[in-house]
């Protein structure tokens, strides 16, 4: 038997088959249809934000809303390291330089005390990321971001129906981006979709992620193709009626896992900050003085056919196709580094039995010497 480190949420078949039986009516499968339109309407209202433009997977949203801000090439963003290579690619894929900043050891995000010794007379924005679910320090960033005039757009990746003081993760920053994929809390299959408040920037990347195109006979820029389809909005509209009970069995694992390794000796895990409502999206465990490596212990759960994850692992920062800028090296965030090297992320999805969380424990717990 194999336990995979996630499995993805699915409505009913039926329900699927019903949402998208009027496509074979219309005809009508990408460019903004029928279920894009409800689906983005339906987002807005969820997440309590102006604007949500809708996307075919998270990273194109991050990319297009960094260019949309037009900030002039060879400028600074700064990020962290503690991420997955989108994050940093959509920056550098912008023809922009990151700047690491390191992480606070309690939640594994950007470390707001340390952002401001790294802004320079080149610094253009901030690029944060809410890491497991677990929520920026969205009130620091945004006064140091006020201070020195740079634009804030967050990774919320992880953060899907978090909220901060009953806030939604979509309302902090310039702009808020969510992934849909497969693996993720709320997924759409594959998706992303970006949220804002500018007005001016709706009619901006609806044109950035399709080709540019302004008007009926004008093409204004140049840009690529990013548009999420009727597919995916129909997975996304049927995935988001069961989003309460998604979160809710995801958080009965946590609690059987929480049930089992709190506590014990060598063993770190990650509490919700007390403003924070959390989606239980990642379980990371910590391991240092634990009596068996991280290591020993990804490689003892895979012998069972349990597939944990070194997430993440290695540091964006160390990546050789970044070696290249000055900023680069995992050396410039010790705590960053101390993270990747101990953790592992256990299988959390709605439906893992509380009986395999109970095995999973049990395992690791053996892996004592
Ligand atoms: C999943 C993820 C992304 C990219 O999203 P896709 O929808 O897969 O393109 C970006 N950042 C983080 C932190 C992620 O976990």
């Amino acid at each position: 038997m194999t336990i995979n480190v996630t499995r993805s949420s699915m409505p009913g078949f039926e329900e699927y088959c019903a949402e998208i039986k009027e496509l074979w009516e219309s005809r009508w499968l990408t460019n903004s249809g029928v279920k894009h339109q409800q689906f983005q309407a339906e987002l807005e209202k969820f997440l309590g934000v102006p604007h949500v433009a809708l996307y075919t997977n998270g990273h194109l949203a991050l990319e297009n809303v960094i260019a949309a801000m037009q900030f002039e090439k060879g400028t600074e963003v700064i990020t962290t390291p503690f991420t997955f290579a989108s994050t940093t690619h959509a920056i550098v894929r912008n023809g922009l330089i990151p700047v690491f900043c390191d992480v606070n050891p309690d939640n594994y995000t950007i470390d707001a005390d340390k952002i401001e010794v790294l802004i320079t007379d080149k610094t253009v924005a901030i690029v944060p990321v809410h890491v497991y679910g677990n929520m920026c320090d969205v009130e620091k960033i945004a006064a140091i971001a006020k201070k020195h005039g740079l634009k804030v757009i967050y990774d919320a990746a992880h953060a899907f129906a978090v909220k901060y003081k009953g806030v939604s993760s979509a309302n902090f920053g310039d702009a808020a981006m969510f992934s849909f994929h497969a693996t993720k809390v709320f997924n759409t299959i594959e998706g992303g979709a970006v949220c804002f408040a500018d007005d001016s920037l709706v009619d901006k990347l609806s044109s950035m992620k399709n080709f540019g195109i302004t008007g009926a006979e004008s093409v204004g820029f140049v840009g690529g193709n990013a548009k999420m389809s009727e597919f995916q909005a129909a997975m996304g509209l049927c995935n988001l009626r069961h989003l309460d009970g998604e979160i809710e069995r995801r958080k009965a694992v946590v609690e059987r896992y929480f049930s089992h390794l709190d506590g014990v000796k060598g063993i770190k895990l990650c509490r919700t900050d007390k403003d924070v409502t959390p989606n239980y999206a990642y379980f990371p465990v910590v391991f240092d003085g634990f009596g068996a490596t991280r290591e020993e212990i990804f490689a003892k759960l895979g012998e069972n056919g349990i597939m944990a994850r070194k997430y993440f692992y290695p540091l964006t920062n160390s990546f050789e196709c970044y070696r290249d800028f000055p900023t680069a090296g995992s050396g410039k965030t010790p705590v960053a580094a101390y993270f990747a090297d101990r953790v592992l992320t256990l299988p959390l999805y709605a439906d893992l039995a509380l009986e395999d969380v109970d095995k999973i424990c049990e395992i690791i717990l053996n892996c004592r010497r």
